[in-house]
């Protein structure tokens, strides 16, 4: 008997079965009783009376076109024929999969949109996440569950206990221990089959192109504006896919750039807004579930990619509102005189993201003069100095902190609660973290004060490095 193995996508015609069993003394004979047994394979295999082009026959381990009497080849008991189309994933690409494998990954196997192909794909495939905080943990979790092979995750932050509240890759235990350890040891508990990469650094000019060139998509899992560029040129100059997801609050945005196929971030955004405008999550706040359904859209977009089903979000924007509970897709389009992507780019480099921004780099958001260390304000104070610090925080935050002698004005109502106070007044602005008095020092700016200074890291640095008496938060 003559064994003729059937692939993936044309078991459908053979009633699913794997493996044919036939007599004959040909290749040739063998393969017509096989259409004889099944003769929906027929249009699949057969171009009128030859084999088509594109599916490839095997006997045993030889590929038929370079045996000297070709489908003539005669064929012995216990020989094997493969059929191999090129097409529809036919040809399997990518590691195979271990015994363990196939039972963890049994419900993707089942499916004909993953297979055995795209999950193969998927073990193959090279995922970069940039952060592994709100966004990052669901896709990390999402993608080393679903069998990513290898991951490579660029963080330098350590685990802090308000990071809790959304970012599901760290636990109480990991609090204080850095992200990318925390994030590894949870990844490799849900799957130690995969490959987990760390590159625990800020990802700037210098390196970004270095780490994302080993990857195949890069999921911009960040909350600042630096990185979003950086990683947004970095993917359109290296021709890789970049899935972008970004949340504040109640509402959510999620969508595939891939300057090949589509826009690019800065097709719909050319520059970044004034620094200290728009808020982020960590002066904002966000609903603790938001970055999960964001992120898990992400997760589900990169599997798409890495195994070819589906339609991407690649010039569409998806935007979630969780308050309402409403989805809307906006259409995007490539931007003709897009700075990096287009025709005719200007951009054919990394540039200074810091400076592009307009912030410095701990991200504040201001130029050097403007800002004045939790040190230097105490020394200040010290000295007696006139000046004047205003709390920009809302009331219920000053029940659980404040710096004494400072004044409240919430950052919203700061330019009507400032009055008539001299514009040449030394003002020292402060607020939980320093991004929200930032934002005030704009807009005191904007109304004629020359004097300000932005207290770098709030009162929680404050608390830190000079009164050990107040509460962080
Ligand atoms: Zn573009």
């Amino acid at each position: 008997m003559i064994k003729i193995e059937i692939p993936t996508p044309l078991r459908a015609y053979t009633e699913n079965n794997k493996r044919i069993e036939v007599d004959a003394a040909t290749i040739n004979s063998a393969l017509s009783k096989l259409i004889e047994l099944y003769p929906k394979l027929r249009p699949h295999l057969y171009d009128g009376d030859m084999i088509r082009s594109f599916v490839n026959v095997y006997l045993n381990d030889e590929d038929v076109r370079y045996l000297e009497l070709g489908l003539d080849s005669e064929t012995t008991n216990g020989d094997m024929i493969s059929i191999i189309p090129s097409i529809a994933g036919g040809v399997l690409e990518g590691p195979e999969l271990s015994k363990h494998e196939i039972e963890r990954y049994s419900r993707h196997l089942i499916m004909p949109e993953v297979g055995m192909s795209g999950q193969r794909k998927l073990k193959q495939a090279r995922v970069l996440l940039v952060g592994t905080g709100g966004l990052g943990s669901p896709i990390a979790m999402y993608l080393a569950a679903a069998g990513v092979g290898t991951m490579g995750l660029v963080d330098f932050d350590v685990v802090d206990y308000s990071n809790l509240q959304r970012q599901i890759i760290h636990n109480s235990n990991n609090v204080g221990i850095s992200k990318l350890q925390s994030a590894k040891s949870t990844l490799e508990g849900i799957n130690p089959e995969i490959n987990v990469v760390l590159h625990e650094t800020v990802l700037d000019s210098s390196n970004a192109l270095d780490i994302i060139k080993e990857y195949d998509i890069i999921c911009d899992g960040t909350d600042n504006y630096q990185t979003r560029y950086l990683v947004n040129d970095a993917c359109v100059l290296l021709n890789k896919p970049n899935v972008y997801g970004s949340i504040y609050r109640f509402e959510g945005q999620v969508s595939v750039f891939y300057a090949d196929k589509g826009p690019c971030y800065r097709c719909l955004y050319s520059e970044p807004p004034p620094p200290g405008l728009v808020p982020s999550c960590a002066e904002g706040g966000v609903i603790g579930v938001l970055p999960g359904m964001i992120g898990t859209i992400q997760a589900n977009e990169i599997i798409k990619l890495i195994i070819g089903q589906g339609e991407p979000l690649i010039g569409r924007l998806l935007l979630l509102d969780a308050l309402d509970m409403r989805f809307r897709e906006l259409k995007l389009r490539k931007n003709p005189d897009c700075l990096i992507c287009s025709d005719h780019p200007e951009v054919t480099a990394l540039i200074d993201y810091n400076e592009f921004c307009g912030v410095l780099p701990d991200g504040s958001g201001l130029q050097f003069n403007e800002t004045i260390s939790v040190k230097q304000l105490d020394e200040l104070r010290n000295t007696g100095i006139d000046h004047l610090l205003i709390d920009v925080r809302e009331p219920h935050e000053q029940e659980i902190s404040m710096i004494e002698g400072s004044v409240l004005m919430p950052q919203n109502q700061i330019a009507e609660l400032i009055g008539d106070t001299p514009k040449n007044k030394l003002i020292i602005l402060q607020c939980k973290s320093g991004v929200r008095s930032a934002r005030a020092l704009y807009t005191l700016k904007k109304l004629g004060f020359v004097n300000l200074k932005n207290l770098q890291g709030g009162i929680n640095a404050w608390a830190d490095k000079v009164d050990p008496s107040i509460a962080s938060y």
